[in-house]
């Protein structure tokens, strides 16, 4: 469970996101929407720890975590533009993770092959990243974060570098892999065919402020407004 408690994030002068409160329940699939500088990074950001809590409260679990660096957090995060580790394999950077928590080396192979095969990526695991196309290095990024396990998956923007169809095809790869891992996750998208197609529930944003929180289909037949009707395309 994450649970964001009247979180306000400020720039400067300049608010980031005002008043922030949500409460995401154990394993579903959340995705936050909205125009181009509605705060939804920033939300991810906040909640992995890369910025600090300047206002409300953060629970990830039960635990307060305002207080508590980005390291100690049991959360994972992949950007848009993933970095993997040039000098290592595939199998390699799958294993990271693992290997920085000392699990034994047996579980690390069968934990990589699992991932690995659940992404369609089993058959590269002794390559190097820039032998990969850019969709194949997204799908070892992605599986890079999720193989520890964290107690929170956050994605902002993962596919968007991606052509349509490796888009679509890595968005059901992701639903595959959240399906068989329950990861609380938290994902961030422009696109409302992504929004659609994976959300539990939809966060829609503007301006920094929460417009509405509903199932897409209550997002889209129910708008809240006529900026979330607008956003969301529904019917007027
Ligand atoms: P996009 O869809 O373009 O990625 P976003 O919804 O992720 O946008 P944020 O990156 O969260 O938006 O930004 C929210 C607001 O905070 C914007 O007005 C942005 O200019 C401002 N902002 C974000 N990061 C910083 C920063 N490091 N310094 C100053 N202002 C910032
Ligand atoms: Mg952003």
């Amino acid at each position: 469970r994450v649970r964001l408690e009247g979180i306000t994030q400020r720039f400067g002068t300049a608010t980031a996101i005002q008043d922030i409160t949500l409460a995401i329940p154990d394993g579903e699939f959340w995705v936050l929407v909205g125009p181009s500088g509605c705060g939804k990074s920033t939300i991810l950001r906040t909640i992995a720890g890369l910025e600090p809590v300047q206002e409300g409260r953060l629970y990830i679990g039960d635990t307060l975590v305002n207080q508590i660096r980005a390291r100690q957090r049991d959360v994972a995060m992949v950007f848009q533009n993933y970095a993997l580790y040039p000098h290592m394999t595939v199998a390699e950077n799958l294993a990271f993770g693992l290997r920085m928590r000392h699990r034994p080396i047996h579980e690390r192979q069968e934990q990589v092959h699992k991932i690995a095969r659940s992404l369609d990526i089993a058959h590269l695991l002794d390559r190097k990243p820039r032998k990969l196309s850019g969709g194949q290095q997204q799908r070892v990024a992605l599986g890079r974060a999720i193989v520890r396990k964290p107690q929170v998956f956050l994605l902002d923007e993962p596919l968007s570098n991606l052509d349509a169809q490796l888009r679509d095809d890595t968005r059901a790869e992701l639903k595959q892999l959240h399906r068989t891992f329950g990861i609380t996750t938290i994902y961030v998208t422009h696109d409302q065919v992504e929004a659609m197609t994976l959300a539990d529930q939809i966060v829609v944003l503007h301006q920094g402020r929460i417009q509405q929180i509903a199932t897409p289909q209550a997002v889209y037949a129910h708008p809240a407004n006529c900026m979330v009707a607008a956003f969301m395309g529904s019917p007027p």
